[in-house]
């Protein structure tokens, strides 16, 4: 058994992906989650907390190595879950489709299917609101673009819609959970799902009222620097940002050509291709937070039902958007049957194998990647995974690895001293190389 660790011991490892669980559980009002220098959340607080090894830490942290892992999570919640798969574990049943309600898949990031589960589980009265990343009214004034915030309407649900690559964190929602009671169903990436069982196995309150969690399938998390960089390759300046749209739908384009679009308070909007961004290579890795390094689990495999993007052909090249959904609860599976039946959802029926097609880079960079990044063996405290270090792959699979790895620490680095000294074309022309020496040991795409 490992030493009980602090928050700075997990910060400090790199291992922090900014949940803020920890910040959530305590009562000094001091310690709080901010943005630090490279545009990550993380904890701060009074040294006494911030440096105390905690046993509460380590049971909940989802970065701790000692805290519960996937696999056992989800076999105590998800027992009847007959079905397990090498990339989505236990499940019931896996669909591939959309919503064909009028809107919702329009204003989905994919097939709109998570705000229709959301949104059922309210109309069906099994929850009294659901926590979701929504956009900030004033970002300038709120100091981020997007946060956690609780829905209560079937309005406010619709408003939350969309896919947000921006840091958030869970400590205020966790507060009010606990003083408010309801029924609350949480949506979340994979880390966060589990940060939240995790709370739930070590605290009633959480358990009782947190009814359903949502997961978004993941790939990683970026900084707030990612809209920085999209404002100034779109020649706008931040403060003028008024909302910010990472993927704008057209019909009739390749649902994974992104458009990354900045509505400016002027009203004004300017938008730009991701493929034309210097840092749009999502799978190079630009801005990603260092946890991600050390992540695991792509399709939330402790949550009730997990979604994401149909990344394989036709689905990909359908710009309207296509969910692959993993049903782990009963509930939510009826919910959903009760959708293909009345016709409200398009949804087939496809096996476990199927979704991991879909998620294949996604799942190297945390199989393969990982096992390859774990034996650098060079994190402060020992991390336990579910894959085992392994050096032993080809030449070219570890320098696309050391490549993103080098990418995501140094777009990070480089932007800050970038803005510092006012000179972002500095940055800019680092990314251009960057993203050069990963298409020369990956391949262009
Ligand atoms: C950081 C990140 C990485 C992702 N990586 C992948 C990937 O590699 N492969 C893949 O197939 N899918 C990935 N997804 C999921 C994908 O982008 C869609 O969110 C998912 O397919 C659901 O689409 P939808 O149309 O059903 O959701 P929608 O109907 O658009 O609803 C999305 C819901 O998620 C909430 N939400 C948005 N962003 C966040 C966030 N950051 N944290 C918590 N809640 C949020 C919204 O408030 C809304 O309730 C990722 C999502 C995120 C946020
Ligand atoms: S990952 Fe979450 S719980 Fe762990 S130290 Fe960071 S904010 Fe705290
Ligand atoms: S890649 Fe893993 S650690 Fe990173 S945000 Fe996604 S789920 Fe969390």
């Amino acid at each position: 058994m490992n030493a009980n660790l602090s928050p700075k011991d997990i910060v400090d490892s790199g291992m922090c992906i900014g949940c803020g669980s920890c910040v959530a559980q305590s009562k000094n009002f001091k310690v709080q989650m901010g943005f630090d220098n490279f545009g990550h959340l993380k904890p701060y607080g009074p040294v006494e907390w911030y440096e105390e090894p905690s046993r509460d830490i380590m049971d909940t942290c989802p970065f701790s190595p000692e805290s519960t892992k996937e696999d056992e999570l989800a076999a105590a919640l998800f027992p009847y879950s007959a079905q397990k798969n090498i990339a989505a574990g236990l499940y019931q049943n896996a669909y591939v489709g959309y919503v064909n309600q009028p809107g919702l898949r329009a204003k989905g990031s994919s097939g709109g299917m998570t705000t229709w589960v959301a949104m059922e589980l309210l109309n069906n009265n099994l929850i009294d609101a659901v926590i979701h990343v929504v956009p900030s009214e004033k970002p300038d004034q709120d100091g981020d673009f997007f946060h956690f915030s609780i829905s209560k309407t079937e309005e406010e649900i619709l408003q939350g819609a969309k896919s947000r690559y921006y840091p958030t964190e869970l400590s205020n929602v966790l507060k009010i959970i606990r003083e408010e009671p309801g029924r609350y169903a949480i949506v979340g990436v994979p880390c966060f799902i589990k940060a939240i069982q995790l709370l739930r196995k070590h605290d009633q309150v959480f358990k009782d009222r947190i009814k359903f969690t949502l997961g978004l399938f993941c790939g990683h998390m970026k900084s707030s620097r990612l809209v920085e960089s999209f404002a100034v390759q779109m020649k706008v300046s931040l403060p003028e940002v008024a909302k910010v749209e990472f993927r704008h739908k057209f019909p009739d384009r390749a649902a994974y050509w992104y458009n990354a679009r900045l509505t400016l308070k002027d009203g004004s909007i300017v938008h730009k291709d991701w493929r034309y961004l210097n840092d749009g290579d999502w799978g190079a890795g630009f801005f990603m937070n260092s946890a991600c390094n050390f992540c695991d689990d792509v399709l939330a495999e402790t949550a009730d039902v997990s979604f994401g993007d149909a990344w394989v052909e036709p689905y990909a090249l359908d710009g309207l958007g296509t969910n692959v959904v993993v049903v782990r609860s009963n509930v939510v599976g009826l919910l959903i049957s009760k959708g293909i039946a009345s016709g409200r959802l398009s949804l087939a029926g496809v096996d476990g194998k199927f979704i991991a097609r879909t998620q294949e880079a996604g799942l190297r960079q945390r199989r393969e990647g990982l096992a390859y990044r774990l034996s650098w063996n060079n994190t402060k405290i020992k991390t336990k995974k579910r894959v085992d270090p392994n050096a032993n792959i080809p030449l070219s699979r570890k320098l696309i690895y050391i490549v993103r790895f080098h990418i995501s620490i140094w777009s990070s680095t480089i932007f800050l001293f970038s803005k510092t000294s006012n000179l972002m074309s500095f940055y800019l022309a680092w990314a251009k190389c960057a993203l050069w020496v990963y298409y020369k040991v990956r391949g262009k795409p």
